[in-house]
């Protein structure tokens, strides 16, 4: 990533930076603000229920708004039925597993798929700040479908490095941010509920 922002000079490409939630925007934000044209791209019908959903993206909001990011975010409608058909048949795959790189791949695609047509130069994910994902998985899908649409290059990204993730703890503290407690599908909702009950 530093190599590609090296490269740009003065220059400000668009950036689609698909997120997730406030939480793992945070030090993103920071490391690319300065050198890219971001525009958000939330498409994350993964989350259940929809109550969560929201929640997620109203905190995303109110971050944006009490740093005065100067920032688009594009909303895909949630049909959170529709995106499971093909995960749930995956259920008993553990998490971490090639159930969630469905999951990452699903919602990198279709966010490729809208940068191209929008004409955006690069396309990243906040995804790879969690210690639960993936980076180079992540960036393996990312790379894929930059062969699919040559002109949109993938930023590659592990914002988890350089204590990325404890970083942005200290930030999610000042903001008095929601954290959640489970990744967001409904596996993974029924085991924290399971969690929960057996340490009670
Ligand atoms: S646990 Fe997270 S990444 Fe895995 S399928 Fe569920 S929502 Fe997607």
């Amino acid at each position: 990533m530093l190599d590609i922002i090296s490269s740009l000079g003065n220059n400000k490409p668009k950036l689609l930076l698909h997120v997730c939630c406030g939480p793992c925007f945070t030090i993103p934000y920071e490391y690319l603000k300065d050198h890219f044209k971001i525009t958000l791209y939330f498409n994350n019908s993964n989350i259940y229920p929809y109550e969560e959903y929201k929640r997620r993206l109203d905190e995303l909001k109110r971050y944006c708004f009490e740093i005065n990011a100067d920032i688009d975010i594009v909303i895909k409608p949630y049909d959170n039925e529709k995106y499971m058909e093909d995960i749930l048949p995956l259920k008993d795959i553990k998490e971490g597993g090639t159930r969630c790189f469905l999951c990452y791949e699903k919602r990198l695609s279709d966010a490729y798929k809208f940068a191209y047509d929008n004409n955006f130069d690069f396309v990243s994910s906040v995804m790879s700040i969690s210690r639960y994902k993936n980076a180079d998985k992540i960036n393996e899908i990312g790379y894929k479908y930059q062969n699919i649409y040559p002109s949109v290059k993938w930023l590659y990204a592990d914002f988890k490095k350089e204590n990325g993730y404890e970083k942005s703890k200290e930030i999610i503290l000042k903001h008095h941010m929601y954290f959640q407690h489970y990744c967001g599908c409904s596996i993974s909702y029924d085991e924290y509920l399971k969690k929960e009950k057996n340490e009670k």
